[in-house]
């Protein structure tokens, strides 16, 4: 078997080779870590790119096993963000020169809301000169519906594969029919198609997972020529079917190190596309989403959310930031990002290169 030094000397990585790095403890875990953060700043640079995170709405039409606002939560107090309080936030992100924002939310697929998105959309890119990126987060839809937010100016789109194994996506998800691995493949082919940026990710530490599935997980990202990913620790939350940890569960620390080390590995496998540090990384420390930016990430989503509603989208217990205003986030990003020796890209975009490179621009 190849050491890791020996590992991390190769180009390309077999499925064996990252089931060892994700072994990887003590002081070759630190030196992957090392390695992936040291290519970032060769390919990407040391500019961390801010997207501000909208959650729209925790009206969801879905009901997947692991999520705090799943449709079966009764405990839920359901709300939406006015339009008004959608654009101040926009607002709020082009002044703060954040580059773009994320809107996100619960999944629902009616009429008024895809027109009220489309809506949004065009008064978001009007108030800021065209100036601030759109990515939406909105879960599985049509291709009408797609590219009708493509067409009304979101350029880049998140869908989580949550588990590239279509076995383990199943015990992730009800059995309902309306909720199956095809689809979400199907709907993450059809984003990346139209042309949006394509974003894709999983939980780490989800209940049946093992480390085989997460080295398929990367190899997915690779095959599937993905432009960014987000991904972060499962965690627990008390209103839904895997509120406590499962028999094998890691403990949270674990699970912390091990999504460390995906992010690493994926900068290694591919150097120029957005990796985010999530936010349920800072869930679990304080310093995650530095931790993070450090192993190579290169995206962090404050949260802009208005602070009375962010009570309200809480897909897991601990949910760092609920009680803060958007004010709050900017000074304290700053002054964190610089401990983690990056600069913030101020009222740029930061486009996944990938992407750039792909399409020639
Ligand atoms: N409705 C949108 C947004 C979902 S929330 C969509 O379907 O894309 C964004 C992400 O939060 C999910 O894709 C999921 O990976 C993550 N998430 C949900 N519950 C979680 C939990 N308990 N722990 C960690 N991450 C969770």
């Amino acid at each position: 078997m190849p050491t890791i030094n020996e590992i991390l000397e190769q180009k390309l990585f077999s499925k064996d080779n990252l089931i060892s790095l994700l072994k990887a403890e003590g002081a070759d875990g630190l030196h992957l870590l090392q390695k992936a953060g040291e290519l970032k700043l060769q390919t990407v640079g040391n500019k961390v790119y801010f997207r501000g995170l909208i959650e729209l709405s925790n009206v969801c039409e879905k009901d997947c096993l692991y999520c705090g606002i799943r449709r079966s939560n009764s405990k839920v107090n359901r709300y939406n963000l006015t339009d008004e309080e959608v654009l101040e936030a926009a607002r709020f992100a082009y002044r703060e020169r954040y580059g773009s924002i994320v809107i996100q939310s619960g999944e629902v697929t009616n009429e008024t809301f895809v027109a009220r998105i489309e809506r949004l959309i065009t008064k978001i890119k009007q108030l800021s000169g065209n100036k601030l990126g759109i990515t939406l987060s909105l879960g599985e839809q049509t291709k009408e519906v797609y590219c009708r937010w493509f067409t009304a100016g979101a350029h880049r789109y998140l869908l989580r594969i949550e588990s590239s194994n279509p076995y383990l996506y199943q015990k992730l998800h009800p059995g309902d029919g309306n909720h199956t691995y095809e689809q979400r493949l199907e709907a993450l082919r059809l984003i990346k198609k139209i042309g949006y940026q394509t974003g894709t990710g999983v939980m780490i530490g989800t209940p049946f997972q093992t480390l085989e599935d997460l080295a398929g997980d990367l190899l997915f990202f690779k095959d599937f020529d993905i432009d960014m990913v987000g991904m972060g620790p499962f965690i627990e939350h008390d209103d839904t079917p895997f509120n406590t940890p499962h028999a094998d569960a890691l403990p949270l620390s674990a699970r912390f190190n091990l999504s460390l080390k995906m992010v690493a590995i994926l900068r290694l496998m591919m150097p120029d596309i957005n990796i985010a540090a999530t936010t349920a990384l800072q869930a679990i420390d304080p310093l995650g989403r530095e931790k993070a930016v450090k192993a190579g990430a290169n995206i962090i989503m404050p949260n802009i959310t208005p602070g009375t509603y962010r009570n309200n989208y809480l897909l897991y217990n601990n949910k760092p930031c609920t009680d803060e205003e958007p004010e709050q986030c900017t000074g304290c990003l700053d002054t964190r990002l610089a401990l983690a020796d990056s600069e913030i890209g101020y009222g740029e975009w930061g486009d996944s290169k990938h992407f750039k490179e792909n399409k020639n621009f």
